[in-house]
């Protein structure tokens, strides 16, 4: 008699593709959504990996995964990733993540995002979408036409455009709480910082960092973006294989993941890691080494939040100086983490997750109260 995993299609013993259980098992997982629409060729997954502070907010990220395996395996993580940072930026909000299988500049179509669209809103609010990697702010106004829960539109649908800049004021917020904890001195007057990627958030890092009279050195594998920042702003460049090595006050990494590596952590020449890139730290472990090398590291999920409290804001319809405001509390927010790895003598980036998981602990606690005192009247 053949097995119920052969009759679903699923290849037995040695090789055998690993069930959605199996990935999400003890990862506190909430749901995960398969989208699939033949007329488009829609193939999306979406994660939500916790609603305990609120909706799961986090981007759609258009991708050309090799297998459905590795697309979900990067949905999830993404998706855990963002319940930290919505959680440690003091966000009523929970943590989701979007995944369409695809080439985007080949496969996105209207008729794709809309019905990608559909599927958002069929989860009624418990997902809010964005834009990520390979999505833009044009997609989320075609997304937008099918469904309410999206945020990143452009300014004409009362959206809050490129979050990019507003994510670099945050980093440089986050540097200058850096700087007084090593130095006694938040100023960057003076300062020197190498800044790995001139991308969107690096770019506008850079404007922002001179204007305050820093002195930086910026290194990019595009060299259209390292031209449009030298010339925009009269900095040096290195090479890019030296930029982590040479002797500056803050080394920033503003382009991919895994900037700290175990052959990159040695070398560093920098007193404080202080950039915007998601998943820096290429192994946990890594923030205890970064530690005992006496390097001030500032949180990537905590230093990098500007860009998603400004999409929050459009849930309670956009006010720029409000998000912005909102957004130099990340100063404030690595202080408080400083102060705790101190006290509880272990790493920024345990501290920065346990700060997380503490509040997620207390919150989600009144949230319950709170539903049961609410919710439906059972007494009659
Ligand atoms: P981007 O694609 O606009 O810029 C990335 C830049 O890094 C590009 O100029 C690219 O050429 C460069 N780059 C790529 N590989 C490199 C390498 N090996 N060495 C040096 N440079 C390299 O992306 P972005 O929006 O500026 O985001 C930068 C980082 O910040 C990403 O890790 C992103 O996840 C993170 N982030 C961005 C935002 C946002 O608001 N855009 C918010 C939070 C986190």
């Amino acid at each position: 008699m053949a097995s119920l995993a052969a009759e679903a299609g699923l290849r037995e013993g040695d090789g055998r593709t690993m069930g959605v259980f199996e990935h999400i098992d003890g990862g506190g997982y909430e749901q995960v959504v398969y989208c699939s629409d033949d007329d488009s060729g829609l193939r999306a997954i979406i994660a939500i990996h916790s609603t305990a502070l609120g909706p799961a907010l986090g981007g759609t990220r258009f991708y050309p995964y090799p297998s459905e395996d590795a697309a979900l395996a990067d949905v999830l993580r993404l998706a855990r990733g963002m319940t930290l940072k919505a959680a440690a930026a003091g966000l009523d909000l929970g943590g989701g993540k979007a995944v369409i299988i695809g080439d985007p500049r080949r496969d996105k179509t209207e008729e794709l995002l809309r019905a990608y669209g559909r599927f958002v809103e069929t989860l009624g609010g418990r997902y809010i979408t964005a834009e990520d990697v390979g999505t833009a702010i044009e997609d989320m106004d075609v997304v937008r036409r099918e469904s309410r829960w999206v945020t990143g539109c452009s300014h004409t649908y009362g959206g809050s455009g490129d979050p990019s800049p507003v994510t670099a004021y945050g980093v440089m917020q986050g540097m200058r709480a850096c700087l007084l904890e090593v130095f006694g001195n938040g100023s960057l007057e003076g300062r020197t910082v190498s800044l790995m990627g001139v991308g969107k958030v690096g770019y506008a890092l850079c404007g922002y960092l001179v204007n305050e009279g820093a002195q930086v050195t910026i290194a990019d594998v595009d060299v259209d973006n390292l031209a449009r920042a030298v010339s925009d702003y009269g900095v040096e460049t290195a090479p890019l294989e030296k930029i982590h090595t040479l002797e500056a006050d803050v080394f920033a990494p503003c382009a991919l993941g895994g900037a700290i590596n175990d052959d990159s952590i040695s070398e560093l020449g920098c007193a404080i890691v202080a950039g915007s890139a998601n998943n820096q730290l290429a192994r946990e472990e890594l923030g205890d080494k970064l530690r005992d090398l006496a390097v001030t590291y500032a949180p990537d999920f905590v230093i990098n939040a500007g860009g998603l409290i400004n999409i929050e804001d459009e849930l309670r319809g956009y006010d720029r100086e409000r998000a912005v405001r909102r957004v130099e509390g990340i100063y404030r927010q690595l202080q408080h983490i400083f102060a705790m790895a101190r006290e509880r003598n272990i790493s920024s980036a345990r501290a920065a997750q346990e700060y997380a998981r503490d509040r997620i602990r207390r919150i989600s606690r009144i949230r319950l109260v709170r539903t049961a005192e609410y919710g439906p009247d059972r007494s009659g």
